[in-house]
């Protein structure tokens, strides 16, 4: 899973917070609060899920192009 959670700090409690990463290239969208929202920003981004070797990965715009 390419989409990363991560621990942010900064109140009294860490927030987790999910941040879309391009398995390519490692471009990163920026963060979301929600998993669905890491998704949704994944699909509005233009970047496609595949299953590669049984684990999805998230591609970027520019590396779907490098791949034409
Ligand atoms: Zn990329």
């Amino acid at each position: 899973m390419s989409i990363e959670c991560k621990a942010e700090y900064g109140g009294m409690y860490g927030n987790m917070v999910f941040v879309p990463v391009c398995d390519v290239c490692g471009a990163e969208l920026p963060v979301e609060y929600d998993f669905m929202d890491a998704v949704r920003a994944t699909e509005e981004a233009g970047w496609k899920s595949r299953i590669v070797d049984n684990e999805w990965r998230d591609i970027c715009v520019d590396c779907q192009e490098d791949e034409r």
